[in-house]
């Protein structure tokens, strides 16, 4: 990928198949300094030295976590969904930095709550034009030129997004692609009588040309449908207290911040990219002291990604 291009160029070094497992920390006045980083590689544990003067940026949770795929004749395996046998280590650094230290937040009210939270994306890849014909014809937009279309009168709250072609650099030019998703994924749907939960890829591609009116063949057989089912996707909207989520700057350490979905920065609605971006502009410009700041967030009066408005 051109960013990671970019970024080894610029001397990141990347380790791939690397779970961080904790953060040691030592005291001084009160105030916590991270000295190691522990880590799991190819099954064997080491720890990484940390100088005082290194700064550290922890991601904590993930939206994806949990998540899994079926095919287009298969739904995606039906997991028990007990919610602390599925904390990999994007939940579990998290717990234990909780554990240790009073200002980390409560990662139990976002990662636990599966059956709120969970929501089921699926990619369509058409070998055949005949969808996205129909589809400019309907809604007179080109692809790539709306936001996501809804499709107001599903069960399962389906929306739609679609791209500009090619999507990918190296889609050949018969293909074409489309992603959606179900918000409520557990309701029987309008044509197929069952949960979304439970489809296989060719199921939720009927239902889809259904609410579009779009008769099944030929585009059915000339598409395949991937479903994944994510059981943390809307963790970062739900409901919270003041604290469940720490701030990026955390007083207590000294060279460590937090970043990602699961923090709190005032003023930003949580969900997408630059949530991410912002976090980590905040806790660079600090812990690097930088004497420019990030500008302040620009206010939105919508907030077109996952269709919700604010
Ligand atoms: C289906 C879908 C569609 C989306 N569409 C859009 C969109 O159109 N626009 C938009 O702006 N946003 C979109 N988003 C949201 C966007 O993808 C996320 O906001 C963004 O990826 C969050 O980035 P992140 O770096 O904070 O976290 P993540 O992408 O979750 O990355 C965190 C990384 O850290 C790793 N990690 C975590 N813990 C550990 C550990 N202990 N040790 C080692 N590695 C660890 C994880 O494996 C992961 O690779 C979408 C998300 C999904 C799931």
């Amino acid at each position: 990928m051109p960013m990671i291009q970019f970024l080894q160029k610029e001397g990141v070094d990347f380790r791939l198949c690397t779970k961080v497992t904790d953060i040691l920390t030592h005291s001084d006045h009160g105030k916590e300094t991270v000295s190691a980083i522990s880590i799991l590689r190819d099954s064997s544990q080491e720890t990484l030295s940390v100088r005082p003067d290194d700064i550290v940026i922890v991601t904590l949770g993930s939206v994806t976590s949990g998540s899994s795929s079926g095919s287009n004749n298969s739904p995606p395996p039906l997991k028990t969904l007990i919610a602390e046998d599925e904390l990999d280590e994007n939940w579990s650094l998290w717990l234990n930095l909780g554990t240790k230290y009073s200002s980390f937040g409560d990662p139990y009210n976002f990662c636990t709550r599966l059956t709120e939270s969970r929501l089921e994306t699926f990619t369509v890849t058409l070998r055949d034009a005949e969808f996205f014909y129909r589809l400019v014809k309907l809604t007179y937009d080109k692809p790539g030129v709306g936001h996501l279309i809804s499709l107001k009168h599903s069960n399962w709250k389906i929306s739609v997004c679609i791209p500009r072609q090619p999507f990918f650099s190296c889609q050949p030019d018969n293909v074409q692609i489309l992603w959606g998703y179900g918000l409520c994924p557990e309701r029987e749907g309008n044509l197929v009588k069952k949960p979304m939960l439970v489809c296989s890829g060719e199921d939720i591609m009927a239902e889809l040309l259904w609410h579009l009116g779009f008769p099944l063949e030929p585009i059915l057989n000339n598409s395949i449908t991937i479903p994944s089912v994510m059981p943390r996707r809307t963790a970062s909207l739900l409901p919270r207290i003041r604290g469940d989520r720490p701030t990026v700057i955390i007083d207590e350490m000294t060279n460590l911040a937090v970043i990602g979905q699961f923090v709190e920065i005032p003023d930003e609605t949580a969900v997408s990219m630059d949530y991410g971006v912002r976090g980590a502009q905040l806790a660079v410009s600090h812990l690097m002291g930088l004497p420019k700041q990030p500008e302040e967030a620009r206010k939105r009066p919508s907030f077109p990604f996952l269709n919700l408005w604010v």
